[in-house]
C-alpha cells in the first residue's frame, strides 16, 4: 500500500515522502479502511513538517480526517463494504493516519457516513469544516438567530471560515467575512459573504476595551489580538465561538466585554467530541452546507502534492478546503 511517510533525521529534521509500505504496519485496531479521501487542515501541515510535539513516533503517517469503505473489522459496528468517515482523536498526530491507501483504528473513532453525502463530499468538508458546523450549533444553542444582526468570520478565506461563511449565509445570517486576502473578495461574495472586514482593521491590540456593538456572533479561527479586539465589538449577550489559534494562541483581553455585555467566549473542540454530538453536526452538514458552494472552495490534490502543501498552510497560503485523493 503507499502512505505518505515522515521520518526524523538524527539531527531532528523531517522529511515526507510517498512510500509503498506492508499492510501488516498498520497500527492495532478493531477495523481496517480502504481510504478513499483525505485532506488538507492546519494541523496537518503541521504533522507533515515539524510535528509541534503532536506527533510522538516516526515513521509516522499523518492525515488527521479520512473517508472510505471497509475492508475487515472485529466491532459488530461495522462490517465490511460500509462507508465511514473519521475525523480526531488525535489519528494522524500520536495514530497513524488517512495520507494512505489503508488505515487501522478503533471503532469507536469512526462514524457512518452521514446520509446525503458521498465519503468525496465528507472529506471537501473534513475536520475543518466539520468544526464550523459544531462552532454554528454552538452559538445557535446560545441563541443565535438571523435577526439578531451581522456574524463575524475570522480567517475566512480559510478551511474553518469558507464553510462557516457558506453555512452561515445559506441558513439566513448576513456574514461579514474578516481576511488577510481582500484579493479574494469575489471568492468570499460567491460563498455568501455580504460584507468584507480587512485583517489590519482589528489588527491593532485593545485599546478601548469596549467598542461600538457590532456583531450578533462571530466564529473565530484566529485567536490572538483578533479576538481580544472582537471581544470588544460584540452585541449585548453575543457568542463568539473560539476555533483557531492561526494568528496566535495568546489572548491579550480585558474583562470588560464579558462582565459589561455578557458576551460569551465559547470553546469549540473537534477531536474529542462524542459520536453522538458528531453524528448530529454531519447530519447539519449534509441538510445546511449547499454543495455547490463546497465545490467552489475545493481542490483536489495526491499523496505527492502533500509535503508542499502542508508548508503552504502553515503560511496562510492555502485557500478554502484540499481535498487528498490518497490512490
Ligand atoms: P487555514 O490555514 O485553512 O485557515 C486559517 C486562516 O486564518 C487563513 O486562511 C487566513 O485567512 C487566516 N490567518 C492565517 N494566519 C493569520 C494570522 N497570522 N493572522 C490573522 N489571520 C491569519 O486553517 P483551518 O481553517 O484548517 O484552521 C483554522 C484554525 O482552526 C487553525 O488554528 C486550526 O488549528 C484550528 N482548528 C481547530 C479545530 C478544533 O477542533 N478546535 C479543528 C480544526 C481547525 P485569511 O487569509 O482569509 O485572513
Amino acid at each position: 500500500m503507499r502512505a505518505l511517510i515522515v521520518e526524523k533525521s538524527e539531527d531532528g529534521k523531517t522529511s515526507a515522502s510517498v512510500q509503498e509500505i506492508d499492510e501488516s504496519r498498520l497500527p492495532e485496531g478493531e477495523v481496517t479502511v480502504r481510504v478513499e479521501y483525505s485532506t488538507l487542515n492546519y494541523k496537518d501541515g503541521l504533522c507533515i513538517g515539524p510535528g509541534a510535539g503532536l506527533v510522538r513516533t516516526y515513521p509516522h503517517v499523518p492525515g488527521i480526517d479520512f473517508a472510505g469503505t471497509v475492508k475487515s473489522s472485529e466491532d459488530d459496528r461495522y462490517k465490511p463494504g460500509d462507508k465511514v468517515v473519521l475525523t480526531g482523536w488525535r489519528v494522524g498526530e500520536v495514530h497513524w493516519g488517512g495520507y494512505a491507501e489503508k488505515a487501522r483504528v478503533k471503532a469507536d473513532w469512526l462514524v457512518p457516513l452521514p446520509e446525503g453525502l458521498t465519503t468525496k463530499q465528507a472529506m471537501a468538508v473534513g475536520t475543518a469544516g466539520l468544526t464550523a458546523m459544531l462552532a454554528i450549533m454552538a452559538l445557535q444553542n446560545h441563541g443565535l438567530r438571523p435577526e439578531n444582526g451581522e456574524v463575524l468570520v475570522t480567517g475566512a478565506t480559510g478551511g474553518v471560515g469558507s464553510v462557516a461563511t457558506a453555512i452561515l449565509s445559506n441558513l439566513g445570517y448576513e456574514v461579514a467575512a474578516v481576511t488577510g486576502r481582500p484579493e479574494q473578495s469575489q471568492y468570499l461574495s460567491l460563498l455568501g459573504a455580504q460584507k468584507l472586514i480587512t485583517r489590519d482593521d482589528l489588527a491593532e491590540t485593545v485599546k478601548k476595551p469596549l467598542e461600538k456593538e457590532s456583531w450578533a456572533g462571530c466564529i473565530d479561527a484566529v485567536g490572538g489580538p483578533m479576538l481580544a479586539r472582537v471581544l470588544g465589538q460584540m452585541k449585548y449577550g453575543a457568542s463568539v465561538a473560539s476555533v483557531g489559534l492561526a494568528g496566535g494562541a495568546d489572548l491579550p483581553a480585558k474583562v470588560t466585554p464579558f462582565i459589561l455585555r455578557g458576551v460569551n467566549l465559547l470553546g469549540i473542540d473537534s477531536v474529542m467530541q462524542p459520536f453522538e454530538n458528531r453524528q448530529r453536526a454531519w447530519a447539519r452538514i449534509a441538510s445546511d452546507l449547499p454543495m455547490d458552494r463546497l465545490q467552489g472552495m475545493m481542490v483536489e490534490a495526491t499523496l505527492e502534492d502533500l509535503p508542499k502543501l502542508g508548508a503552504d498552510i502553515l503560511k496562510g497560503k492555502v485557500r478554502g478546503r484540499v481535498l487528498v485523493d490518497v490512490n
